[in-house]
């Protein structure tokens, strides 16, 4: 499914109070507002008006038609006119949908000649939406708040964002998620608990034999490799003449995606620790199924796989790239402070500034042949990387502001793809706080998503979200991860 197939039903509060004229006049404009919304081009789905909400009974069957409507990924309230909150308990009660509430208003400016009565009791959002407000926090209703004109740019990209957010949960619970082997022995942090996963985000994550990938290997035709070689070829350039390793790169990319695919996979993880009948680690192979939306996680990382499939889902269409990623080395230079990220392999081309080259090195881990990989320098911009931990009866979501930046040097004996940023606020207090935090070497990194859409999605899945950004300090961080700690073990 793509991002566009998604819909947004827009439901518009009033009452009976200001007589039919006024409900037709409230109907017209919230067609007008969606009409013209769909037009503006910042929106990533289509918002439908549904209805304008006058009773109990009206909310109540437009909150279930969008519960189990397999399309509609959240509703949109705004109120026109004032409409009394106690009608809307019974529908927001049995919400099942992301909510977002666009505090807006029809006019733009207060008319200094026409503003009387009539026009005050049409154009009453200021209190109208202050009831809504109210409502939502009396019962505790995870929601998203934007407000702002509806016309206007950034207003609108804002809601956009938050649509792909909510996309991104609906995605998040049809996810499943393919294993190859275990977890990579004795490590911590990819480890979960699956039922957890399942029950809070939705996703399936289950084991499949390396041997039936094997078996799958060994039934691709020198044709289909032929076909991909062709559009690796298209892709990359080729820094290597051992055609053969490349080709058996093809050969595992052609298995595992005939296995996604059969399977209904969007993500998968695999451990040099298990390749059992396979030459080479999937290097090569693992790239350019990232590259093409699939999630992908090493040493077993089955968190981060699903996490990187659902970043790039929100993310469909937009240009900057999101890939598996590794906390590797540091820079530690007093003013030059910087992480290099990269790899044994598998970093996703979707992140590379010019164009990846095919090349073939010997790999110390895994006790293979030499795989062939992309290598290429990450570009610049700014981004997030974002970590999901379990921590034990919850999941914790660690999403930190970044700054890419050109590699500062060429490292020519590198033989990975690698991305050198700056981490905020600072190297040092950065990495205090992901260390109190407990996020993983393993993340996402995405120039495409900010924290605000991973904070609103982590509000949908009802998981637990720490954001490190420019603002943060040692202090305020660790007193906020003392409470939050007392409350999700309340909650
Ligand atoms: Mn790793």
């Amino acid at each position: 499914m793509s991002i566009k197939d998604y819909e947004f039903w827009f439901v518009v509060g009033s009452q009976f109070l200001y007589g039919p004229e006024v409900l037709e006049t409230v109907a017209a404009r919230a067609q007008e507002m969606a009409d013209k919304m769909n037009a503006s081009g910042n929106l990533p789905c289509k918002v439908i008006y549904k209805v304008t909400a006058k009773t109990n009974k009206e909310i109540t069957d437009v909150v279930r038609a969008a519960n189990y409507d397999e399309k509609c990924a959240g509703i949109i309230t705004w109120c026109h006119t004032f409409s009394p909150s106690k009608m809307w308990i019974n529908g927001l009660a049995s919400l099942q949908k992301p909510w977002c509430h666009f505090a807006t208003q029809y006019n733009r400016e207060i008319p200094n000649e026409e503003i009387d009565m009539d026009f005050m009791n049409l154009n009453q959002a200021a209190h109208g939406d202050r009831e809504h407000g109210f409502i939502g926090a009396r019962l505790r209703a995870p929601r998203k708040v934007i407000a702002g004109y509806w016309q206007d740019e950034d207003v609108q990209k804002r809601l956009g964002k938050w649509m792909r957010a909510a996309a991104g949960a609906e995605f998040s619970r049809s996810l499943k998620v393919m294993r190859f082997g275990d977890n990579m022995r004795e490590v911590a942090v990819t480890e979960g608990d699956k039922v957890e996963v399942q029950t809070k985000l939705g996703w399936q994550v289950n084991t499949w034999p390396v041997g039936k990938l094997v078996e799958e290997m060994n039934a691709v035709t020198e044709a289909e490799i032929d076909s991909l070689m062709d559009e690796y070829r298209s892709l990359y350039e080729f820094a290597t003449d051992d055609i053969e390793t490349v080709r058996y790169q093809a050969r595992e990319e052609i298995a595992m995606k005939k296995m996604f695919d059969r399977e209904g996979c969007c993500a998968f993880s695999n451990t040099f620790q298990d390749l059992y009948g396979m030459k080479q680690l999937p290097g090569l192979a693992t790239q350019h199924l990232l590259a093409t939306g699939y999630g992908y996680g090493a040493e077993g990382d089955w968190k981060v796989a699903g996490m990187t499939a659902i970043i790039k889902f929100m993310t469909e269409g937009q240009k900057g790239g999101s890939a598996f990623m590794e906390d590797y080395t540091y820079h530690l230079v007093p003013g030059s402070e910087y992480s290099l990220g990269a790899h044994m392999l598998e970093v996703c081309p979707s992140v590379a500034a010019g164009k990846p080259k095919v090349e073939v090195h010997p790999l110390g881990i895994g006790d293979r042949e030499p795989p062939a990989r992309l290598v290429f320098e990450g570009h610049e911009g700014a981004g997030v990387v974002v970590s999901l931990v379990d921590m034990g009866g919850r999941l914790r979501l660690i999403c930190q502001d970044i700054e890419c930046v050109k590699p500062i040097m060429p490292m020519p004996n590198l033989p990975v793809a690698r991305v050198m940023w700056r981490a905020m606020p600072d190297l040092k207090t950065g990495l205090e706080c992901w260390i109190l935090a407990g996020g993983a070497h393993h993340t996402v990194l995405s120039y495409d998503v900010d924290a605000e859409q991973m904070r609103d999605w982590a509000r949908i899945m009802d998981i637990e979200f720490v954001h490190i950004g420019k603002d943060t300090t040692t202090e305020s961080l660790e007193h906020d991860l003392f409470l939050s700690d007392i409350a999700w073990k309340l909650k």
